[in-house]
């Protein structure tokens, strides 16, 4: 306490009033102000639930066990608790871990699109998607797929390491096209397809 009048500071620029400059030279020493932004696209035929996930995944911000070691909680260890091949980060979660790459091949296979998983990122697989040879329509509904994959990938991984619950790749797929279709059906204007439509990846364009 002191007799002066109260003064703004900013933290490492004690002894300088305060100014909009020493602010940002902080934030730049923490983050990397020039960094190019995430280049996620949205899709809402998706639900938001799994694109937000999506979105934060891409930059490894969701709990994974490298994730919350990293933010200092004391994990025994961090290996996958599917497959127990490597470290539990998100792109092994949903792309490397050798129970997912038998989802996404059963995709691949359903869609008729290879959905890369060896090393690959997560954006390279969307926007290996985005640029493919193929309609605007089905672009769209490969994009929303994947991005739901993810999403089920992820929400299983939680079953089973709070829950105990082991799913086989089958479920998952099954569980990735029933909510695939509600959510094209109930969010875009193509809510006449049908189940056999879809199953069969065919649709009268
Ligand atoms: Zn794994």
């Amino acid at each position: 306490m002191s007799n002066r009048d109260d003064v703004w500071i900013w933290r490492h620029f004690e002894n300088e009033d305060f100014c909009v400059k020493n602010v940002r030279l902080t934030l730049g020493r923490n983050l990397d102000i020039n960094a190019a932004p995430n280049a996620f696209c949205w899709n809402n035929w998706a639900t938001g639930k799994s694109t937000t996930f999506v979105w934060r995944a891409i930059d490894e911000k969701i709990p994974s066990a490298v994730a919350l070691t990293g933010r200092g909680m004391l994990l025994q260890d961090m290996t996958c608790k599917i497959c127990g091949a490597d470290d539990e980060n998100a792109m092994h979660i949903l792309l490397r871990c050798n129970f997912v790459k038998r989802v996404w091949e059963a995709v691949s296979t359903w869609t008729n699109f290879p959905m890369p998983n060896n090393g690959n990122s997560v954006t390279e697989l969307l926007q290996s998607i985005l640029e493919c040879h193929r309609s605007r329509f089905i672009r769209k509904i490969l994009h929303a797929i994947a991005i739901q994959t993810m999403w089920i990938l992820w929400r299983n991984r939680n079953d089973t390491i709070f829950s105990g619950k082991q799913r086989t790749a089958q479920m998952i797929i099954e569980e990735v096209k029933d909510t695939s279709l509600q959510g094209v059906r109930q969010r875009s204007k193509h809510n006449t397809i049908t189940k056999q439509q879809w199953s069969d990846f065919n649709f009268n364009e």
